[in-house]
This record gives C-alpha cells, sequence and structure tokens, in this order.
C-alpha cells in the first residue's frame, strides 16, 4: 500500500480506482464508511456524568463529605442529609455550568475548522478538511495546509513545509515522477504530500492516498492536543491565589475550631462550623467563573465575526495599544474596479481603450492571460486584484476563459507578496510568450525596452521619468497601479532569472474604496487610545491616500516603505515606530520586526495577516488576526482571532468586547470575594469577642453553594459599558486582583458584615440565639443578592439602567425564594435551624440587607463621573 511513490499517477489513479473527474458523492459515501472520517484519534469526550463526578474531586466538597459521614456516624442525621442535598445540587449545577461552556467553545471550534478544495462529480468544491476520503483529488495552493498524504498529479513549482514531520525547516520543492527505489525516507518522497506540511509557493493538484489515523503524521502523532483542557493566565493566577487563600482560610478555620473547644462548646457543632467557614470563605469557583464568562463572551464575539482561536487572546485583547492591519480587504473593501490606463504614451479611462491599435489591444490580452481569476454566471472567483482586470475585458465583450483557450498558458510563476510580480508564459502567434505583471517600482527595474504603436524602442530614463510621474498622479488618487510586460521566450519552462529584460507594456490602474465602517473604527480606536497603523504590500502613494482618507494618517512624514525599515536596526525601528502609521511596500518578514519594536516599547500588540509568509509576524503579535474569507489555512493556524468578515471594524468591536468581558470578570470575581469578605468577617468578629456563633453550618454552606454563584454568573454575562470604549487600555502589567480591587473587596464585605451583625446583636438582644441565627443569616444572604447589582459596574444604577442585566435580576430572584422557602417551609425551617421571623423581622432584615445596596450606590452617584 505504502508504494505510491514507486507508481505512476495513472498507476495511483487505478490502483485508488478513481479518475481525472474525482469520486462521485455515494463513493464518497462508501469510502467514508470504509476508512472514517479524515481526522486525528482525539482523546474521548466526557460524558455528563463523568463531568459530575469529577465535581466530587474538590478539596472543599470531599472535606464536607467526610463532614456528612462523621455527623451520620454521630447520629446527626439531619446535617448529614442537608449537606449530601447541597453537594449534590452544587455538582448539578456545576455539570450544566460545565457543558454549556463546553459546547459553545466547541461550536466554536467547529467554525475555525480547516477546509480543503476537492474535485467532486466533476466539481471543484471546498469541504472540511475532515470530510476528505482516500481517492479525493486534492487542489493545493500556496498557504493551504496540507490534510491528507496524496501523490502529486499535477505541479507548477509546488514547494510544501514539511517541518512537522521530518524536521527540516527548508521548502521541498515537489516532483511529479515516480521514484524507482525502495525505502525512501518522507523528506525524499518528493512526488508526495504529507498530513501536517504546508504549501510554501506554487500550486499542485493529488490524490489521496491516505486520511486520518493512516497519514504517516497520524502514525507518529499521539493524541491530539486540542483535547486537553488548558488553562488561560488569568485562570492560572487566580488558582494559585485560590490555592493560598484556602491555606489561609483553613488556618483561621482551625484556630476557630480550637477557641470553640476551648470555649466549651460541642465538639461536632465546632467541627461542622470550622468546615462550613471553610467552605463557605474559599473561593473555589473563581477559575470555573472565568471559563464560562469566556465561553458565552467568545460566542457573542463570533455572533459579530470574530472568531477566538485562543482562549487566552481574550484575556489581552482589552490591553491593545497597537492595530497593525493590513490595507487591502481589511481597511477597504477589496472590491476592484479599472479605472485609468496608460498605454501608447496616454492615458484613457478604462472604457475609452481603442482596440483596433494592436499595442492596446495586446495589453487588454495581457491582463486576462496573466491572471488566474475567472467570474462564472456573475460569480468572481479569485483575487480582486485579478477579477477587476476580467471584468475589464468583459467591459469590451473579451471573455477569459476563451482567450485562454486561443493562447494557451504553458508555463507560469505564481504571484507572491514578497516578489510583489506574476508570470506566465502564453503561445501567440505561433511563438511563445512571457507576460509578466506587478508592482511598478519592481518591474520598472526589469525594463529595457517599451513598445508603442510607433514600434519598439530602448526604455530611456525619459520614459522611465514619465511613467513614474503617471504612476505618482495615480497613486496620488489612491488608485493601485500595476505595471505589465512581455519578452519572447524559448518555452514554458521559465524561472525567476527570466523575470528580467522585458519591455514595458502599460499601466493599468485601480480604484479599492475604504470599508464604510473603517471611518469609524479608526475614530474609536483613536478615542480608546489604541494606535491603528497600516501596513501594506501596495504603494507608498496610494496607501497614504487612502490612510489620510479614514484618518489614520495625519502627517505625510507618517508613512515610510518597508525599503526604509530595512535600512535600520531594530535599535532605529523602535525610536521611530510611535511615529509611523504606514508602512507601503512591505514584505512579510518587515511585519515581525514592527511587531517587536512596538512591543519592546510596551505596547500590546494586534497584528492582522492572510499569507502563507505572515506566521511568523501573527505568532509574534500578543493576537495575531487572521482574514477569514482570504486569509490562507497557514495564517488562520498561526493566529488567536479569524475575522470571518476580513473587516478591520470587526477588530475594534472584539477589542471591546474583551474589554467589557475582562471587566465583568473581575466584578463578578469581586462580588464573590466581597461576600465571602462579609461571612468570614462577622465570624470573626463574634469569636474574638467571644459571642455565640452568628449562623449554623448548614447556612452558610446554603449561601455559599446555592444562592451565590447563580448571580456571579449573571454578574459576568453584564452587558456591553457603554463607556468601555473612552477609557485607555488596560495596562497589562496590573494583575487582575490588584490593590484597589482588594480595597473594594474589604470595604464591601465591611459594609454587608455590618449589616449581617446589627441584624444578629437586634436577634440576641431578644434572648434567643437561634433568632438571632436566622436574622444574621437572612441578613447576609439577602445582602450578598443585593450587592450583585453593586458589582455590575463602577458606575451607579442610574447610569447603567437597574434592568439592564435581566439575568442578575432572575438570579437574585432565584436566591430570595430558596431564601423563603427555608425560612417559611416548616420542614426545611427545622432542617436549617431558623426561627419563625414577624413580619417586622422581616422587615429589618431587608432594610439592613438593602443597606450596603444604597450606601454604595450613593457614593457612586456623588463620586463617580
Ligand atoms: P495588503 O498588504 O494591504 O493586503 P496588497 O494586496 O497591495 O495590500 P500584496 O497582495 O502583497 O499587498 O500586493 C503587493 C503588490 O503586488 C500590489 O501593490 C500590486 O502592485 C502587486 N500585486 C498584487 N496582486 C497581484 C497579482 N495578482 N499579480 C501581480 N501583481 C500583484
Amino acid at each position: 500500500m505504502n508504494d505510491f511513490f514507486r507508481k505512476t499517477s495513472e498507476e495511483v489513479l487505478n490502483d485508488l480506482e478513481v479518475t481525472q473527474k474525482g469520486l462521485t458523492a455515494e463513493e464518497v459515501e462508501r469510502r467514508r464508511e470504509q476508512y472514517g472520517f479524515n481526522e486525528l484519534a482525539e482523546e474521548k469526550r466526557k460524558t455528563a456524568f463523568q463531568v459530575f463526578l469529577e465535581q466530587f474531586k474538590d478539596f472543599l466538597v470531599i472535606i464536607l463529605i467526610a463532614a456528612a459521614l462523621i455527623s451520620a456516624f454521630l447520629g446527626e442525621l439531619e446535617s448529614t442529609i442537608v449537606i449530601v442535598v447541597v453537594v449534590i445540587l452544587n455538582a448539578v449545577l456545576g455539570t450544566v455550568q460545565h457543558r454549556k461552556a463546553e459546547q459553545s467553545l466547541n461550536s466554536l471550534k467547529a467554525l475555525s475548522s480547516p477546509t480543503a478544495k476537492v474535485l467532486r462529480d466533476a466539481q471543484k468544491v471546498e469541504i472540511p478538511s475532515r470530510e476528505i476520503v482516500v481517492g479525493d483529488i486534492l487542489y493545493l495552493d500556496a498557504g493551504d495546509f496540507v490534510s491528507a498524504d496524496g501523490r502529486i498529479l499535477e505541479n507548477h513549482s509546488l514547494q510544501v513545509n514539511e517541518s512537522s514531520l521530518t524536521g527540516e525547516s527548508l521548502s521541498v520543492l515537489k516532483e511529479t515522477g515516480k521514484i524507482d527505489q525502495e525505502d525512501v525516507p518522507i523528506g525524499d518522497k518528493k512526488n508526495m504530500v504529507f498530513s501536517g506540511s504546508f504549501v510554501t509557493y506554487g500550486r499542485g493538484v493529488v490524490v489521496v492516498t491516505s486520511t486520518g489515523m493512516n497519514t504517516e503524521i497520524g502514525k507518529i502523532a499521539n493524541l491530539l492536543e486540542s483535547a486537553k483542557d488548558k488553562k488561560t493566565p488569568l485562570q492560572n493566577s487566580l488558582d494559585q491565589f485560590g490555592k493560598k487563600l484556602a491555606i489561609a482560610i483553613i488556618a483561621l478555620a482551625i484556630i476557630i475550631f480550637a477557641l470553640d473547644l476551648f470555649r466549651g462548646n460541642d465538639l461536632v457543632d465546632s467541627f461542622m462550623f470550622a468546615v462550613a467557614l471553610a467552605v463557605a470563605a474559599i473561593p473555589e469557583a473563581l477559575s470555573s467563573i472565568v471559563t464560562i464568562v469566556l465561553a458565552f463572551g467568545t460566542q457573542k464575539m463570533a455572533k459579530q465575526n470574530a472568531i477566538v482561536r485562543k482562549l487566552h487572546a481574550v484575556e489581552s485583547l482589552g490591553s491593545i495599544s497597537v492595530i497593525c492591519s493590513d490595507k487591502t480587504g481589511t481597511l477597504t473593501q477589496n472590491k476592484m474596479t479599472v479605472q485609468k490606463v496608460y498605454v501608447d504614451n496616454r492615458v484613457v479611462e478604462h472604457d475609452k481603450l481603442d482596440l483596433k491599435n494592436p499595442v492596446e489591444e495586446r495589453l487588454l490580452l495581457m491582463s486576462l492571460l496573466c491572471n488566474d481569476s475567472v467570474t462564472i454566471e456573475q460569480k468572481e472567483i479569485g483575487d480582486p486584484t485579478e477579477v477587476a482586470l476580467v471584468n475589464f475585458g468583459e467591459g469590451y465583450q473579451y471573455d477569459e476563459l476563451k482567450i485562454r483557450k486561443e493562447y494557451p498558458r504553458i508555463g507560469e510563476l505564481p504571484f507572491d507578496s514578497d516578489r510583489k510580480l506574476m508570470s506566465t508564459v502564453n503561445k501567440y502567434e505561433g511563438k511563445s510568450y512571457m507576460v509578466t505583471k506587478g508592482a511598478l517600482d519592481v518591474l520598472l527595474s526589469r525594463i529595457v525596452k517599451i513598445e508603442t504603436s510607433e514600434g519598439v524602442y530602448d526604455f530611456t530614463d525619459k520614459h522611465r521619468k514619465e511613467i513614474e510621474e503617471i504612476n505618482r498622479s495615480f497613486s496620488n488618487d489612491g488608485l493601485r497601479v500595476l505595471g505589465f510586460a512581455y519578452k519572447e521566450v524559448k518555452d514554458g519552462d521559465i524561472s525567476f532569472d527570466d523575470e528580467n529584460g522585458l519591455t514595458f507594456a502599460g499601466l493599468i490602474s485601480m480604484m479599492d474604496p475604504p470599508r464604510e465602517e473603517s471611518y469609524d473604527a479608526v475614530a474609536a480606536c483613536i478615542e480608546a487610545g489604541i494606535k491603528p497603523v497600516m501596513i501594506t504590500g501596495d504603494h507608498k502613494i496610494t496607501a497614504a491616500a487612502i490612510a489620510r482618507q479614514i484618518g489614520i494618517l495625519m502627517d505625510e512624514s507618517e508613512a515610510v516603505e518597508g525599503s526604509e525599515v530595512e535600512k535600520w536596526s531594530d535599535e532605529k525601528l523602535k525610536e521611530k515606530v510611535a511615529g509611523i502609521s504606514v508602512y507601503a511596500r512591505v514584505s512579510p518578514e518587515h511585519k515581525i520586526r514592527i511587531v517587536k519594536a512596538w512591543q519592546e516599547k510596551g505596547n500590546v500588540v494586534a497584528m492582522t495577516g492572510d499569507g502563507v509568509n505572515d506566521g511568523p509576524a501573527l505568532k509574534q503579535a500578543d493576537i495575531g488576526v487572521a482574514m477569514g474569507i482570504t486569509g490562507t489555512e497557514v495564517a488562520k493556524e498561526a493566529s488567536s482571532m479569524v475575522l470571518t468578515d476580513d473587516n478591520f471594524s470587526t477588530i475594534v468591536k472584539a477589542i471591546s468586547n474583551g474589554r467589557s468581558i475582562y471587566a465583568n470578570i473581575q466584578n463578578s470575581i469581586r462580588f464573590l470575594l466581597a461576600g465571602n469578605t462579609g461571612g468570614v468577617l462577622a465570624v470573626l468578629y463574634a469569636s474574638l469577642l467571644a459571642l455565640p456563633v452568628p449562623f449554623a453550618a448548614v447556612h452558610l454552606l446554603f449561601i455559599n453553594l446555592l444562592t451565590d454563584s447563580l448571580p456571579a454568573i449573571a454578574i459576568g454575562l453584564e452587558p456591553h459599558q457603554k463607556n468601555i470604549m473612552k477609557e485607555k487600555p488596560r495596562d497589562i502589567h496590573v494583575p487582575l486582583l490588584n490593590k484597589s480591587f482588594a480595597r473594594r473587596v474589604l470595604v464591601e464585605g465591611l459594609l454587608i458584615a455590618a449589616a449581617t451583625l446589627t441584624a444578629f446583636h437586634i436577634g440576641l438582644a431578644k434572648g434567643s440565639h437561634m433568632l438571632a441565627m436566622t436574622m444574621a443569616f437572612s441578613t447576609l444572604c439577602l445582602a450578598r443578592l443585593f450587592h450583585g447589582f453593586n458589582a455590575r459596574s463602577r458606575q451607579s444604577l442610574f447610569k447603567i439602567g437597574l434592568f439592564t442585566n435581566k439575568y442578575l435580576w432572575l438570579a437574585v430572584i432565584v436566591g430570595v425564594v430558596l431564601l423563603h422557602l427555608v425560612l417559611l417551609l416548616p420542614p426545611l425551617m427545622g432542617v436549617f435551624e431558623v426561627a419563625p421571623l414577624t413580619p417586622g423581622q422581616f422587615g429589618t432584615i431587608y432594610a439592613l440587607a438593602l443597606s450596603p445596596l444604597v450606601l454604595i450606590q450613593l457614593y457612586k452617584v456623588l463620586f463617580i463621573k
């Protein structure tokens, strides 16, 4: 089976029972059944029951279960039942949240899964790579991932990077002929391509020989890494913080336990209380809150066209201070139309060519021949620059397919954004001609002659000056300019060295207007303290004209060319970088230096990319952003976010979402910690003053495990805050749990504790410990629920609207109802050790529980702008 490289391509097609037309739909179905999907085995997903069981692995839950067993052993069956019920409910809640988060993250993953182009039923179609089967005819272009092993049928300068298999970082130039040897190492099987590699140059057609685990990479691959749960930096730091806090609190619980015993309290009661205190004070939900908020947040971002591929990106999004963006298609519409043409010494509008003039007609032919794009039934397929040329030809009733049949292509050198040229060799009147099109500044240095209707002349400085002048005037209007040239060659076998000694044929300019949204998005960036930078392969004058229009460029001195950057040392670039907003004629390797220069100045940088060579820059950036429509698979793989609409304004929206998500996570954690602090302070107070305990163990469990987590999630889902893009980017070095955060947690905790203890003292004054506990418990529970409204935002409720977070209302109502069930239903009253309350006492509890909300809102109204 493994000797496809030793056979001719016809033999391989025969062996695999497939024709040049590709497989039929039924055949694909049959083969899928036989070989399965084209994917590497992943670790099995956990079942809901497994997730449920995992909730019991938590250290605190284990302590609780131990406590339940001990109390059962000591005959306290009621406490045992309460603890078991509370623990199970908590685990159910945890499982539901985990599943929800997992589902939304999975749907996100599906959105960014790789695709492949194959021939099915004689039609070229794009399918998810996992649907490839053995025998599929697969098309490969520069920037594509090879997603199955295959034998090459057609090869146009195909070069493939196979470093993931062979470790060799240089690309391999592929061949089609059979290799007559046994035992050839992978790197030398030049007529094959292998899954896990990617195309760096050229194009090719292959027939798939093996898929999934049968591919070479499948044989060496371990289970896929992506199946493992990876934590984000924020989650890791919260986990660490949680652990440290847990140790401190357990120490505290032990001290309080010892104090209780010392004072002669019952051993079991003291033990249960210490356990409950630990459970109530240790914030075990911190990192899972982050997971849930990130999962829902990224779902929302996906709906707004930004697909997050790496979760940790969301955390840094809010800190972005520079966006380096491509021009074409991202800031502009990528809908190009030909405008002015320069040919035979004159400038003409796009519809005013004189086709009777052979020089003018030949320029039109060249634009259709040195061109891979087509329009079929109004559908435009291919590079927009080339589509514009096809439409230009259609304006004169020249059909690109007919022309390409009449003057067949016998050789080619594909376009790449480093070289900025493309050449084809076509048959024309019995001879072979190489047609080259590309960036004028690159092309001009290769020109030795010029053709006009009067004949072909040597190319002089005068010609050069005139053409440069025309180019400048086109570019000043924001037009993109392509130069065209040709020469006679012997045959189709050409190399880059042949792109020389050319005869100039003409210039074709095209318009690519800015996207409507770009204007506002650029303004929003600047207001949000984010510097937008344009990086483009286009000409400096064209780029500057567009940048000026949309507000990126204020002064001509802010635009430079890649060639200038090349002359600067890294140190000099770092010095200059803050003053540059447009980089023109840039190659992918300049991009990485620009990102690094900004980063060294302490910035968090987003960089867009689409090409095969953009990978390193996308990886170097803090957030690599790939284009979903025009981007190559390689660029997508290297990025942490993909834009499904290729639109600059989507990045700005994503940053605003990132800022909100971070703020929501912070608020939600503050809510949890402030509530816990309130409870702990109340217990400490009672313990230090040798008062009776303010809560029963079940009270603390009830609050912490049942009524607290829903509001925390609701705060995490707080809708977008209006002013979030009026602030400066968040300093990435300031941790989430910083000093001012701790101060707020403490103050809010103190207010909650004060309300709770006031209720406790009122109860004690009535002479009943049970009543005092009931009042303290109810006040703590309600005050924490109401505090949820404080935690929504830095701003007052009057500014953000009382009813704008309906989830929080729902969570608070559920909490209040649960509390009232416990306070009012006799069987539950017994279990939860609560005393009946009079309406007056209910009033007192509500008034006290509302006091932190009222005080904090008052403060916000008075002091926060
Ligand atoms: P951006 O980098 O903002 O996407 P761009 O599309 O102009 O801008 P490239 O695609 O790298 O960047 O193109 C660089 C230059 O190469 C263009 O300005 C143009 O002169 C030339 N060019 C673009 N497309 C082609 C093509 N299909 N054939 C020949 N030359 C091209």
